[in-house]
């Protein structure tokens, strides 16, 4: 960045120091945290809303999102009890119309009658042009005239002041060198690529400009995966296992099931590798539901027949919980301590296996697990994994993992790890029956739940339960308010829907991130006990949670949901080989293809398939999708990328390269990370 003057901003300058960000400001920035330009830049629009089409006064169209040019005519601010109305009288060649704000008393003070501003909005049926957005009439415009960034308000920070921030210091970036286009001819530049992200000419270049970050991504995993590897391809001094093979083959025939092929298979490699000084680095891989945590719990008794302990750690405390719970049903014998935070379990030195959140991390140190496995580690935040990373002597590491990645593509990336992939679903399993469901049969859907229950009781001669999940508003923070409102809604209205059916109404529970813990645990115990027929919940159900006789899924507004969220929820059901059936809502009309799609395909890899081929043009204008991995911008069934990540990769290998996301510097006693 050689020609950076003081003008420019540099991915590394403060934001504190840019114009415009005050200190409030720069307090909420810090505290999200972004704390540099780079950081900023990052910080990803959700979608984009279409506010280039323009319209005259008398084309508009009702409840059609235009943008006019227009005068002001007059502009006038009143009171209704304690609302604000500004109303402003707007003409154009064509015609005249009136516009209307409420609570808005700066569009009164920046109004001017005869002047000509832009509005970007839509007529209601009254023909009255509601709440427009209003911006100066040029050319370079940031909130109407064009494709406008939407981001997340959660951070209470105004979506105005972000794109006006955001502009500000796009126009005045410093220009650096960019290696990677120079390499490349076809992909775009650094700095249009960051300008094309927030504020794109048309679709196309947003697709471009996101390909460039995934690829930029990519390289980065590769780079960081390939340091891991030098670092521990040297290393002998993991805790090397005396195996007591004829424990496990005694063991084995005693579980309520045969192990599937994949599953000893698994078993197999993951042995062999704890028996060895160079510390394993394992990723075991197997579609939702092929029974991962059977084949850790086996490596786990191993290690403590050699005196030694073992920490498995899941994302969530309810996953933890219930962990605790199977493992100690499936291993009797087996010591098993649960370390959540608050909770006050005794570190003891026995070899243990202890299962928790990350804040079993912070004890690794102390009780020094010869094995750490990971669960659902593409739901894991970076910082739990550069938690793990400071420890200071160097134990087998086992990830588990449901993302749907082809073995080649994974080898390709991840150069530091061994792959196990379990193939099939335990036998017997049955597709789970998927339905989109129209709104209109919205009620007939309600009472076939209540009947298919029963009736699946009278046969079974066991409990049958359903799940509905209600999406969440804002996903970047799963336990805020709105989030808590929807599904408490939700759970009112099925309560009123079921309450003539008296001694018959299905017993409902309510669950959300908001709960103290210690309910949500109550909730998820008395589900597990038969004793609630329906628990409403928001998606923090959505990661391994295996009540067995949960039957029926019913998922709201399925539009907002990714293919692979789908796909975890679906997995939810049916878990002990009964039929099962999962039940789609959408208002949207839009997603109707891809939701009848996803209910006729059950396996997730050629789901990750199908979610790629909606991540083109036509997805930036719909609700961000979580992926089947915690990458930000790439995408595990994209090989196309991945095989032109891995030629790029070979071609810069000889020289440094300067990457957007660059891995951090690794530090000699870092553990083996899977990704
Ligand atoms: P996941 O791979 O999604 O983590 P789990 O380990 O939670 O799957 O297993 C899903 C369910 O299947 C559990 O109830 C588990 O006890 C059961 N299970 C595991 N292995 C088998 C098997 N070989 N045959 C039948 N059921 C199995
Ligand atoms: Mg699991």
């Amino acid at each position: 960045m050689s020609d950076y003057n003081h003008n420019m901003y540099r991915l590394d300058t403060p934001l504190g120091t840019v114009t415009g960000v005050g200190p409030s400001l720069w307090r909420v920035f810090e505290e999200i945290p972004l704390k540099t330009v780079k950081d900023l830049l990052l910080f990803v629009p959700l979608r984009y809303e279409d506010r280039s089409q323009r319209a005259t006064i008398s084309s508009l169209v009702a409840k059609e999102l235009m943008t006019l040019e227009a005068e002001v005519v007059s502009c006038k601010t009143f009171y209704r009890g304690r609302r604000t109305i500004t109303t402003a009288k707007i003409k154009d060649d064509t015609g005249q119309i009136s516009a209307m704000w409420f609570n808005n008393r700066f569009m009164q003070s920046k109004l001017k009658a005869g002047e000509h501003y832009l509005f970007s909005g839509a007529k209601n049926d009254r023909g009255i042009l509601l709440q427009p957005v209003v911006e100066d009439v040029k050319d370079n415009t940031i909130h109407t005239d064009r494709l406008v960034p939407r981001y997340s308000t959660m951070t209470g920070i105004k979506e105005g002041t972000l794109r006006r921030i955001l502009k500000h210091i796009l126009d005045n970036l410093c220009k650096a060198e960019d290696e990677l286009a120079a390499l490349n001819l076809d992909i775009l530049d650094l700095p249009s690529t960051l300008t094309q992200l927030h504020f794109p000419d048309n679709d196309e270049l947003v697709v471009k400009a996101r390909e460039r970050l995934a690829l930029e991504e990519l390289l980065s995993l590769m780079k960081k995966s390939q340091a891991i590897k030098a670092i521990w391809q040297e290393k002998r001094d993991a805790p090397a296992c005396r195996l007591r093979i004829e424990k496990t083959r005694s063991y084995v025939p005693k579980l309520p099931f045969m192990l599937t092929q994949g599953q000893q298979k698994a078993v197999s490699e993951l042995l062999h590798d704890i028996s060895q000084s160079e510390p394993m680095n394992r990723l075991l891989v197997g579609d939702v539901g092929s029974g991962k945590t059977v084949v850790a719990g086996i490596a786990a008794q191993q290690i403590i027949y050699n005196q030694r302990s073992v920490a498995l750690v899941a994302p969530t405390r309810i996953l933890a919980e219930q962990h605790a719970q199977t493992l100690r049903q499936l291993f009797p014998q087996l010591p098993i301590v649960l370390v959540i935070s608050g909770s006050q379990a005794k570190l003891t030195a026995e070899p243990t296996l202890f299962i928790g959140t990350h804040a079993v991390i912070n004890t690794f140190e102390k009780i020094q697990p010869a094995l750490l496995i990971y669960d659902e580690q593409h739901r894991f935040g970076v910082k739990q994994r550069s938690q793990a990373a400071e420890l200071s002597y160097s134990p087998h590491v086992l990830t588990m993992s449901a993302t749907p990645i082809p073995r080649s593509l994974m080898l390709t990336i991840f150069a530091h790890l061994q792959l196990s992939t379990i193939n099939e679903l335990p036998a017997g399993r049955l597709p789970v029956k998927t339905w989109v469901i129209p709104e209109k049969k919205r009620h007939d859907g309600y009472d076939w739940i209540i009947s298919e229950l029963a009736k699946m009781e009278l046969s079974s001669g066991q409990k049958a339960q359903a799940f509905v999940v209600c999406p969440f508003i804002d996903p970047s923070r799963s336990e805020a308010l709105e989030n808590v409102a929807a599904v408490s809604q939700k759970y009112q209205e099925l309560e009123k829907y079921f309450a003539p059916l008296k001694a018959a109404a299905p017993k409902l529970a309510l669950l959300h991130g908001r709960l103290a813990k210690t309910d949500q645990k109550t909730i998820i115990d008395d589900l597990r006990a038969g004793e609630t027929d329906i628990l409403v919940t928001t998606p923090i159900v959505e990661v391994g949670i295996d009540i067995p006789t949960a039957n029926i899924m019913v998922i709201e507004a399925a539009e907002r949901f990714g293919l692979a969220s789908l796909h975890q929820l679906r997995g939810r059901v049916g878990r002990a080989g009964q039929q099962a059936y999962c039940l789609l809502f959408s208002h949207s009309q839009k997603a109707h293809e891809r939701l009848e799609k996803f209910s006729k395909i059950t396996k997730g890899n050629e789901l990750a398939e199908l979610d790629l081929q909606y991540r083109g043009a036509g997805d930036i204008f719909g609700t961000q999708q979580h992926g089947f991995d915690e990458l930000k911008f790439a995408n595990w069934a994209d090989f196309e990328l991945i095989g032109k990540a891995k030629k790029l990769f070979e071609q810069v290998q000889s020289h440094h390269l300067d990457l957007f996301f660059e891995p951090p510097t690794l530090q000699p006693a870092q553990v083996p990370q899977a990704n």
